[in-house]
């Protein structure tokens, strides 16, 4: 069989757009090591009458599996709806029809490129931003550019405003708290974006770790009655302990929702995730129960490498991104002999961990510690 190449690229088998030729599939290596502390999961699972309750939402969806899940998913959004307007602060209250949901805010986030950006469109985010947002705008065929954020991974308003003023985008992609930095954007910076970007663009402030910021920085769900090109995502991934579940959402102006629903495949949320996630959001007060404790975790944590003399990036997420080394893969591979899995994944000379249990981070800051005093890593 021959593989004739389009205009311009080579003849390969199989005849992949020439873009994707050579490219790995994206992911941390998932290893099966006591400590793992590298994609950001809450370490504890759901009690046993959670588990229970679960059970017998996904066995009641069972029951009629030979239909087509509600392509709508009416009764979801309104919960989710209900939840937010809980986290949203005072006054703002989010509507069903406000809400969109789809298997993790991946999909959610690629759905908002599928429907906003394309072909001589442009996607913009300020490195060091989510490794995947390069992915969305080069899967839907989108521009993609990187501004750069400030030294301490602020965002400096002023040249963040000019980047969108020259580049025109018509989607921004703001992670906050940023991952992999765990810096929290403040209300100023989404306001200062979502005026530049105006009636061309949206700005996605992507709060995946928005449950886990400290007492006093605000969501920028406060700020969706003022701005109707704002886009707020958010996961059962991280604090809802979730991650094996597969549902992000947003929050937005409804026509936003609407313009999805064009791009979405139909019946993309299964009758399973709909009665799973409906029957986890019961328990939310038992799963988002260790957020407080892994917030306590997250700030001893940085108070101990500062205190062991690392540069560690201000977070208000369940990671903390802590550096410099000299040879940061050899610190990664040092730790993981021991057991611990962290990341290396940020700028040069930078590794993330992930906020595990007490015991967890006990046997990180040991492993650390050794690794460090065998091969004097630090930079
Ligand atoms: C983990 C993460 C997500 C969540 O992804 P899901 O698809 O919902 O599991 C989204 N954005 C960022 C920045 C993340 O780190």
């Amino acid at each position: 069989m021959t593989a004739s190449g389009r205009a311009g690229e080579p003849s390969a088998w199989p005849p992949l757009r020439g873009e994707l030729r050579g490219i790995e599939p994206y992911g941390a290596p998932q290893l099966d090591v006591p400590v793992q502390l590298n994609v950001n999961e809450n370490p504890y699972g759901p009690s046993d009458a959670c588990i229970a309750d679960i059970a017998a939402a996904a066995a009641e969806a069972a029951a009629t599996l030979n239909r087509y899940p509600d392509r709508e998913f009416v009764a979801l959004r309104a919960d989710l709806a209900s939840y937010l307007s809980g986290d949203a602060g005072a006054g703002v209250t989010i509507a069903p029809e406000q809400v969109w949901a789809a298997n993790g805010s991946n999909e959610v986030m690629l759905q908002l490129l599928q429907a906003f950006g394309g072909p001589g469109r442009t996607a913009v985010s300020f490195a060091p931003t989510y490794s995947m947002y390069p992915e969305y705008a080069r899967d839907t065929n989108t521009r993609w550019v990187a501004g750069r954020r400030a030294e301490d991974f602020a965002l400096d308003l002023d040249a963040a405003r000019d980047l969108v003023k020259t580049e025109q985008p018509s989607v921004i992609l703001l992670p906050s708290p940023n991952n992999p930095t765990g810096t929290a954007l403040p209300p100023e910076a989404v306001r200062t974006l979502c005026e530049a970007a105006g009636d061309e663009g949206i700005v996605v402030v992507d709060e995946a770790y928005g449950e886990f910021r400290r007492t006093g920085v605000p969501s920028a769900l406060e700020l969706l009655p003022s701005y109707r090109n704002l886009v707020v995502t958010r996961t059962m991934s991280k604090a809802f302990a979730g991650a094996g579940l597969r549902l992000g959402y947003l929050a937005a102006d409804p026509a936003i929702c609407d313009a999805i629903r064009v791009v979405r495949l139909p019946y993309h949320l299964s009758a399973v995730t709909q009665a799973v996630a409906r029957a986890a959001l019961r328990h939310a007060p038992e799963l988002l129960g260790k957020v407080d404790e892994l917030r306590g975790e997250r700030d001893a944590l940085v108070g101990w490498l500062r205190a062991e003399g690392y540069d560690v990036a201000d977070s208000d997420a369940n990671f903390v991104l802590f550096g410099r080394f000299a040879d940061r893969h050899a610190v990664w591979q040092g730790l993981l002999d021991q057991g611990v899995l962290i990341r290396e994944t940020g700028p040069d000379g930078w590794l993330r961990v992930s906020v595990g249990t007490a015991t967890e981070m006990a046997a990180f800051r040991t492993a650390l510690n050794e690794v460090t005093a065998v091969n004097g890593e630090r930079a």
